[in-house]
């Protein structure tokens, strides 16, 4: 079994998302004890924070390539950041180490375009809903982007931010996402990509007929199946 290494702690509420999933994927697959192999690098979210809000994306960069590094002379065979907001500074990451960079972005265009989807809704941050280092990668796939409106952005940031990193998981944010994705899907979208490793501590399939891809189960699931051998990087 290969072993994972994983930047987490943006927010630590996700990172368990992602532990969680690779563990289950891994014993479902091998059984017994099986478990996974993971390093992981866990960040003071405070500062990466800091550095988002001034919009430094070098010095915020150049933290996440220490990690990594970090993470590749521990023993990682690749590399996941779990956060889609911080892909901003991926091309630091990717400069940074030789083992392979598995991109959030990437994993989920292949899992939309794998389920037949050519135009999803991308909900996330502001910066990965308004910035274009994240839809770009995504139409670079062959995918339409829709984005929520300003104030419809406004809201999905500030939940983000204001109470998922938190740990606050509120019934009325809830409605008010899925509101959003409501009016995006009768716009046209096929699908809602939750583009931010929180989103699903929210809203999960259940709540919605709107096709959901969350972020944090395509990255962990693919992490998964590098692990086991069954999928090359
Ligand atoms: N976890 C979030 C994301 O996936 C937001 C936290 C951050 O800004 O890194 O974008």
């Amino acid at each position: 079994m290969k072993t994972i290494g994983l930047i987490g702690g943006m927010s630590w509420e996700s990172t368990q998302t992602y532990y969680r999933i690779v563990n289950e994927r891994v014993n479902g697959a091998l059984g017994g004890y099986h478990s996974a192999k993971i390093l992981l690098y866990s960040v003071d979210f405070a500062e990466v924070e800091a550095e988002q809000r001034k919009e430094d994306w070098t010095a915020v960069g150049e933290l996440l390539a220490d990690a990594a590094r970090r993470l590749e002379c521990g023993g990682a065979d690749f590399v996941l950041l779990g956060t889609n907001t911080m892909h901003k500074s991926c091309a630091q990451i990717e400069e940074a180490i030789r083992v392979p960079f598995i991109h959030i972005a990437d994993a989920t265009a292949d899992a939309a375009l794998a389920a037949g989807y050519a135009r999803v809704a991308l909900l996330g941050t502001r910066y990965t809903m308004e910035q274009d280092f994240y839809r770009e990668r995504l139409r670079a796939r062959g995918l339409q982007v829709d984005i929520p409106t300003p104030e419809e952005r406004e809201m999905l940031h500030r939940v983000i931010f204001d109470e998922l990193c938190f740990g606050r998981v509120l019934p009325q944010s809830r409605e008010a996402y899925l509101r959003v994705i409501r009016r995006m899907a009768d716009a046209g979208a096929q699908a809602a990509i939750l583009g931010c490793t929180e989103i699903g501590m929210l809203v999960s399939q259940t709540d919605t007929p709107v096709p959901l891809l969350d972020t944090t189960v395509v990255h962990a699931e693919k992490a998964a199946r590098l692990a086991l051998g069954l999928e090359k990087a």
